[in-house]
């Protein structure tokens, strides 16, 4: 038995190892995946519930290796925080993304919301406004067309410091929004100290809205809040025509989600503007 027990730790030890090996492979492809250009942006619709018209996008990265292909966000964003990878990387989103909303509008399509995640690590940056700042100026983009995600929990470590920074950013004119809501702690009462624009519902509370009494009952209470704090709401994982139709009941004012269109490349999301215009 005891012969057993060793095999297994050695057993799991060698599998630690493979896995702390193979993390580390994987941190040295994504330091060189930015000067090797193998990031891109797909961008999906953010739909008026209204007017079914898209007035946003969201920015959203994706890594194109030469030999492992895809690979998906919740892989590299985790490793990428870890590493400090995240700072750069995010430099390159918020540019590029401004760059593209920026072609956009010199190609005749109307005027767009873009909308950047960022990460806690970016968030913590010294000087982040004042990036924002110049590459909004940079790009020649109207700040008040950027929209900065956050999320709960990068608010939640020290809400008086994030505060603080949200009103530095507050003051560049971007917009700014509560990504995930729902999935973190902060209490709704903790919402009216914060200095945003919109929430965005949570892809987990969307998904049941139409069969879980409770999930339904949350988002209710969590639509006429936000109206009522006079922010703007926008259900993400819209995936099915009754989905919408109870959120557009509820009165969310916007969604994004596989019912309208997955992240596209960008000429792809253009193509999509096009046929809005001419409708
Ligand atoms: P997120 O910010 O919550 O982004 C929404 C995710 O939901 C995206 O996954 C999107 O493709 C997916 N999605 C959209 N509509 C639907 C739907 O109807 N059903 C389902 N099941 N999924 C839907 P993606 O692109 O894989 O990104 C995953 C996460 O990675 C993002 O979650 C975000 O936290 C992070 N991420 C992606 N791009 C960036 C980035 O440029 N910077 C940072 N800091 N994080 C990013
Ligand atoms: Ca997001
Ligand atoms: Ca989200
Ligand atoms: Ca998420």
């Amino acid at each position: 038995a005891k012969a057993q027990g060793r095999n297994n730790f050695q057993f799991y030890a060698a599998e630690m190892n493979a896995h702390a090996a193979e993390r580390i492979a994987l941190t040295g492809k994504l330091r060189r995946a930015l000067e090797n250009r193998e990031f891109v942006l797909h961008f999906q619709p953010q739909v008026d519930v209204r007017t079914l018209r898209i007035v946003g996008a969201e920015a959203l990265i994706r890594w194109h290796h030469p030999q492992m292909g895809l690979v998906s966000p919740a892989r590299f964003i985790p490793l990428a925080e870890e590493t400090g990878i995240i700072v750069p990387m995010g430099e390159w989103v918020l540019r590029n993304a401004c760059e593209q909303a920026r072609a956009w509008l010199d190609g005749g399509a109307a005027p767009l919301r873009m909308s950047v995640n960022l990460s806690a690590c970016q968030f913590r940056q010294e000087g982040l406004a004042a990036l924002v700042a110049r590459t909004v100026q940079a790009c020649g983009l109207d700040p008040a067309l950027l929209e900065l995600e956050l999320t709960e929990s990068m608010l939640m470590e020290d809400p008086n410091a994030a505060i603080a920074t949200m009103h530095e950013l507050k003051a560049v004119g971007v917009r700014l929004s509560l990504d995930d809501f729902g999935t973190g702690y902060s209490s709704l009462n903790r919402l009216k100290g914060f200095p945003i624009d919109a929430l965005k519902i949570d892809r987990s509370f969307v998904r049941d809205i139409t069969t879980d009494r409770t999930d339904a009952a949350i988002t209710a209470a969590v639509v006429s809040l936000a109206h009522s704090l006079g922010l703007s709401v926008i259900a993400e994982g819209v995936e099915e025509a009754d989905q919408f139709e109870w959120l557009r009941r509820q009165g969310c004012d916007e969604m994004q989600g596989y019912h309208f269109s997955p992240p596209l490349p960008a000429e792809e999301f253009a193509s999509l503007l096009h046929t809005d215009r001419e409708e």
